[in-house]
């Protein structure tokens, strides 16, 4: 079998091309919002297809979106060996939209290296994905030790419908043993990081309504409460005074992976010098495997239209970052049941529920958990470090649903300077290299379990 130190040579002499397969993503502004044209989507997917053809994948196709939704997915094989296990390799080829264009050292679909960092719109959010996977299968001449299985999303910026027919539609096609998504990051760069836990989210729009109609606030101000006050008590009471979240009954996992900077995270988090963190435990705890609420919006007379009236009704978004495993429904129950519980004067309140999406905790237990771990520490020098994500990530839980007996690890090209979703975005190449060697030792590894 290929040895550890021929694919690094592999890897090594397959960089250019892999650079140069990026660097033709990034200049297609295959952005698969609403409003956006999806035509680039389209041509992303095709020069996609064309890159992972010229990989050694073979059977690749395009797998077209219900509907007349032009935002195409692609997907390629490689059978290993007979009896060998199989891998499922994901990345996304759409992109966030690229925000202000002047805001950009330099344009958002122009790629550019500097630094040994090669810059544009996609270059590490997930275009890295795409050549890392492509790298990884060229390091082997196209014939892998085991069945190796790609599938390049056309939407995953865009949201979460198609989810459910891409994966749950597809179930024979893409089932494997182990599931790889490239679209997680390093710690650190050349760091490398293995993503263990995922929150998922939740959010309620609470109506408080008074009078059926505004009047004046010094006729009737006094006894008559205002419902714009009535709302911030409901509000407020979604903490407790240490910032903790107030409402009772919802899970909260213990934390074991890398712990996270208190001076990094201010910095990051850009927190103003005197503001306090919120809550108890670790950061990371508090970060990946704990509740979080925030009100992301109220409805209300603004300050400039104000005027002497009695607010007669008030409008707030709650959302709430709930742990791993932790069921959505409940949580929405226990939302729901904290905010009519803290209602303040007998006003009324409607909770209207959202969407919901469950969090995941991952194993890092298993085999192929053990085996990147071997595979990153060659390619790294460094073992992985398990991170989390506090953000919620749809295609976790329904993969891992689709498919439960397989293991899902999360890594990826990007780093903690790569920006993805703002200006300047960027991948290392030096990381860009180590996650290509670490896919493709990983591969070596499982043929060899
Ligand atoms: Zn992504």
């Amino acid at each position: 079998m290929t040895t550890p130190e021929e694919l690094r040579t592999a890897i090594a002499e397959a960089m250019p091309q892999a650079v140069a397969d990026l660097e033709r993503l990034v200049r297609i502004p295959s952005i698969a919002f609403d409003g956006y044209d999806p035509t680039p989507v389209r041509a992303s997917a095709e020069a996609t297809a064309e890159i992972l053809e010229a990989a050694g994948f073979g059977g690749v196709r395009l797998i077209e979106l219900p509907g007349g939704v032009d935002h195409p997915a692609v997907y390629g094989e490689v059978p290993g060996p007979a009896g060998a296990s199989s891998v499922l390799l994901y990345a996304h080829h759409d992109v966030q939209p690229e925000g202000p264009p002047e805001r950009w050292t330099s344009p958002p679909f122009e790629p550019v290296v500097r630094d040994g960092r090669l810059y544009g719109r996609g270059s590490s959010d997930d275009k890295a994905g795409i050549v890392v996977h492509a790298a990884a299968m060229r390091a082997f001449d196209g014939r892998p030790p085991v069945t190796v299985k790609v599938l390049v999303e056309g939407e995953e910026e865009a949201g979460t419908q198609h989810l459910p027919f891409l994966i749950e539609g597809h179930r024979e096609l893409l089932a494997a043993d182990v599931l790889c998504i490239a679209d997680g990051g390093n710690w650190r760069t050349g760091v490398p990081a293995l993503e263990v836990s995922i929150r998922g989210v939740v959010d309620v729009r609470v109506t408080v309504r008074t009078a059926d109609l505004a009047v004046h606030s010094g006729v009737y101000g006094g006894p008559a409460p205002d419902a714009l006050s009535a709302l911030a008590r409901i509000l407020a009471n979604l903490h407790d005074d240490s910032g903790e979240v107030a409402i009772a009954g919802l899970a909260r996992l213990p934390w074991h992976g890398i712990e996270v900077d208190e001076a990094e995270f201010r910095r990051d988090a850009r927190l103003r010098p005197g503001v306090r963190l919120l809550g108890h435990g670790s950061i990371a705890e508090r970060l990946w495997s704990a509740p979080a609420v925030s009100v992301l919006g109220i409805d209300a007379p603004g300050v400039r239209e104000a005027s002497n009236q009695l607010v007669p009704e008030a409008r707030a978004k709650v959302s709430l970052r709930i742990a791993p495993g932790e069921d959505p429904e409940r949580a929405l129950d226990l939302l729901t049941e904290h905010v009519l519980a803290h209602a303040p004067w007998g006003v009324e309140v409607q909770v209207e529920r959202g969407e919901g999406g469950a969090g995941i905790r991952l194993g890092d237990d298993g085999p192929a958990y053990a085996a990147m771990t071997r595979a990153m520490e060659l390619a790294y020098g460094r073992p992985p470090v398990r991170t989390g994500s506090g953000g919620s990530v749809p295609l976790v839980p329904v993969l891992a649903r689709a498919f439960p007996e397989a293991e899902i690890l999360i890594y990826g090209a990007a780093d903690e300077r790569s920006q993805y979703h703002s200006v300047d975005e960027s991948v290392d190449l030096g990381d860009l290299e180590r996650t290509a060697l670490a896919e493709a030792l990983l591969w070596r590894e499982l043929a060899g379990t």
